[in-house]
């Protein structure tokens, strides 16, 4: 197996069209694992860290832009960032232990294509895109159309994800991200499920989106949920029919984890405390960004 380690897009698209078995990797946190338990053991291993784009995290007045290979302890350690989305953060601060965080990046984690990726549910309801390269160019897809089911993804063996783009968090919005795992830490998500709200100026909801993780092949929007949420001040009974929307919407496995019961109820449960952390967040959001 040989390394790689391209200094641009360019040349990283060159070496991986060059290889029918070349992968690239950020930290490598998914990728030494799997290749210590026998998958197969790739020709090239494409280092994507030393391409600036790839780690690089900036903001205009519109969007952030996030490198696809930053260690996720980058963004958990920039208050701006975790300022403006602080579900997306701590869904990055719930990778793993400290040591895997200084690796762990947000392009591995959605490209990995577990359904119980942690950031993934945090990406969507931001509306995130992924900046797509391959030896065409480039083009921006929505980060929900990358995985197509568990360690799958849309892009072709050529291509890779240079950097995500978030729009700026307008006042009065915010996002939040919860999991249920079975020990306190360093373990598998048996639920995920993030949030992101808009109030009006007297706290109602103009705009909500809902989804869950690791309850599906792939991550789960609730459009029921967010039908729900929208023109109320979510008031229990609407709280209710979010919880409810979030059980239906889930198509879970049964496993050592969870059973499929138990993650319906877990996802209704961890939907609705989202929502209000969300909403609760966006009540403090006043001014612009
Ligand atoms: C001890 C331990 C604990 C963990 N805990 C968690 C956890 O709590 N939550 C969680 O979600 N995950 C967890 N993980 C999994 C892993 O750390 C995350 O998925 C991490 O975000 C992967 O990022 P990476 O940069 O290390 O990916 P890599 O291992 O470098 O790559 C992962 C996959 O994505 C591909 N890839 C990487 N970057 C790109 C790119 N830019 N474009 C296209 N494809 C790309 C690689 O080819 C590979 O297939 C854990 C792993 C370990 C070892």
């Amino acid at each position: 197996m040989k390394y790689a380690a391209p200094s641009s897009v360019e040349e990283a698209t060159s070496l991986l069209s060059s290889s029918p078995s070349a992968q690239v990797f950020a930290g490598a946190t998914d990728v030494v694992p799997q290749i210590r338990a026998g998958r197969p053991v790739p020709d090239v291993l494409v280092d994507l860290k030393k391409i600036d784009e790839l780690v690089s995290l900036t903001n205009d007045a519109e969007k952030w832009t996030v490198g696809a290979a930053i260690p996720t302890v980058r963004l958990t350690e920039d208050a701006a960032f975790s300022g403006e989305f602080p579900g997306l953060s701590e869904a990055a601060g719930l990778i793993g232990s400290d040591q895997i965080q200084s690796r762990s990046s947000l392009g591995g984690n959605l490209c990995n294509g577990s359904p119980a990726a942690d950031s993934v549910p945090a990406l969507v309801v931001n509306g995130a895109r992924a900046l797509i390269a391959g030896p065409k160019g480039t083009r921006l897809i929505d980060v929900s159309d990358v995985v197509t089911g568990p360690g799958e993804t849309c892009l072709a063996s050529d291509e890779f994800v240079v950097e995500f783009e978030l729009d700026r968090m307008p006042s009065r919005s915010a996002d939040a991200y919860l999991r249920m795992i079975p020990r306190t830490e360093m373990d598998i998500a048996v639920v995920g499920a993030g949030a992101r709200i808009v109030l009006s100026e007297d706290g109602t909801i103009t705009d909500a989106a809902v989804a869950l993780g690791a309850v599906a092949p792939t991550v789960v929007r609730v459009p029921a949920a967010e039908e729900a949420l929208v023109g109320t001040l979510a008031d229990d009974d609407t709280l209710v029919a979010v919880a409810a929307a979030a059980s239906d919407a889930c198509n879970p496995i049964d496993d050592k984890r969870g059973t499929i019961d138990y993650r319906k109820q877990v996802a209704g449960v961890l939907a609705k405390r989202a929502v209000l952390i969300a909403i609760e967040r966006a009540g403090q959001r006043n001014g612009d960004v």
